[in-house]
């Protein structure tokens, strides 16, 4: 059957094709060679499903694409407090090559210039060029899901003729931010930037971030969730460099873009973008890798501050007991209990993910009522994702409401609440597998306390 999706991104395509603005990078000599014509587009799900369109399987490098996810690597091997110290994470507003370092310390401003950069490839554990580099490849390769290789040709190229680069290694060494000899660092900086890729590899890599450092095809764990939020926050707010407010205004992903034209951008929880076309706009950026971005964010509402799902009520239905919701054969004067203290009862019907707004819309929703009820029914059978914050405010719910005399019973297995807190929320709840089984315990404990009135 054919994809309605594909369809959508074909002619996302196809109408941004027709812009020919802008102009190929010539400042490292092999990258003017790239086919100004060429553009793919590759859109992952969170689940590691992939939309391809034009060359999405044409290779290019990955230059600046290649920062963020070396910053990653650093941060995994020396932790946030020592990267920290020597790279900053405040945008620049600067472009890419610019030689800024902090008045006070020395230190770059933020990853994602070249002189955050080249001091996180100089972290990256590994005594020699070959040793960091072949541990960075390694790294990159995870995420794309396939062994990746450095293009030789781009990287002598970049070696041979990176003046501005080899300054910035060398002032960075000279106010101790480096510790090593820079032409190390230079080393493994222009290989990974010249590391080859394409659409496809790019878009998994993308969604790889957007699964929480997850990657979305094998559930590999690669990253955690604590740096991918880092890596992703200073991706946000330096990845576009001097154009990064107005990409977030109007694209609203978090993105990285590279002087051979490629592009991803990432939706957190929903979707890894990658674009490739090598004519650059002034700031660098590929010109109808931008439009893409533009457009896709626009129309499928992708732009992160988007109201959502998970904001929205994670209630999907609630009722009391008044109407005898389990159809269970009753005796005249036990139905009447429950027609007139049935109110006393509610049931939650929850759905979707419990992130911290939807759980906020239970609690409150929940707490209000709690003064007039005896009991409360909770179904989670529907719930996904259980965030840890949610956990804790439905133990304090549970917690709250029994103050005022109310029982929670939990519908569901459990399975939703089952990483760290699993066992507190389990054991302070009292559980059922199934909604009938509930809704009878609650009828038979209204009948039991009310019949004699
Ligand atoms: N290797 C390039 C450089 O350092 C990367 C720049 C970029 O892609 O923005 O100049």
């Amino acid at each position: 059957m054919r994809s309605l999706v594909l369809e959508y991104i074909d002619e996302v395509y196809h109408d941004v094709l027709g812009d020919r603005e802008g102009s190929v990078a010539d400042y490292i000599p092999q990258l003017a060679e790239a086919d100004p014509e060429s553009f793919g587009i590759a859109l992952a799900t969170a689940d590691g499903y992939v939309y391809e369109v034009g060359d999405s399987r044409r290779g290019f490098t990955l230059q600046s694409i290649s920062k963020p996810f070396t910053y990653a690597l650093a941060l995994a091997d020396r932790g946030v407090e020592a990267v920290g110290a020597k790279v900053g994470v405040e945008p620049s507003g600067e472009p890419f090559n610019e030689i800024s370092l902090d008045p006070a310390g020395g230190q770059p401003r933020n990853p994602m210039i070249n002189a955050g950069a080249i001091a996180c490839a100089s972290l990256v554990r590994g005594d020699t060029a070959a040793d960091r580099f072949e541990r960075i490849r390694r790294f990159y390769s995870q995420f794309a899901g396939r062994e990746l290789s450095s293009n030789e040709d781009v990287y002598e190229s970049e070696h041979r003729t990176g003046h501005r680069n080899r300054a910035i290694a060398h002032l960075l060494r000279a106010v101790g931010v480096i510790e090593e000899d820079p032409e190390i660092s230079l080393e493994v900086y222009f290989r990974q930037c010249a590391v080859e890729v394409d659409c496809r590899d790019l878009s998994l890599m993308a969604a790889g971030l957007a699964a929480g450092g997850v990657h979305p095809a094998s559930g590999e764990r690669l990253l955690s969730p604590v740096l991918t939020e880092r890596v992703l926050s200073v991706m946000t707010t330096c990845g576009m460099y001097d154009a990064a407010g107005d990409w977030a205004a109007q694209v609203g992903l978090a993105a990285k873009s590279g002087v051979s034209g490629g592009i991803i951008a990432v939706l957190p929880g929903q979707i890894g973008l990658a674009v490739y076309s090598p004519r650059l706009d002034r700031y660098g950026t590929s010109t109808r890798g931008a439009l893409t971005c533009r457009r896709l964010s626009q129309e499928l509402g992708l732009h992160f501050m988007h109201v959502g799902r998970a904001a929205r009520s994670a209630i999907r239905a609630s009722y009391d007991l008044t109407g005898n919701p389990s159809h269970r054969e009753h005796s005249a004067a036990h139905l009447d209990v429950l027609r007139r203290h049935g109110s006393r009862a509610m049931v939650y019907e929850l759905h979707g993910d419990l992130l911290f707004a939807a759980t906020e819309t239970v609690i409150r929703e929940a707490t209000a009522r709690a003064g007039e009820l005896e009991l409360m029914i909770v179904d989670t059978r529907a719930v996904g994702e259980v965030a840890d914050v949610s956990r804790r405010l439905l133990l304090g719910l549970r917690d709250q409401v029994l103050e005022h005399g109310c029982e929670v019973v939990l519908v569901g297995s459990g399975a939703s609440f089952d990483a760290p807190q699993a066992e507190s929320v389990v054991e302070h709840y009292l559980i059922m597998s199934d909604m009938d089984t509930a809704i009878a315990y609650c009828e038979d404990m209204l009948i039991a306390r009310h019949s004699a009135e």
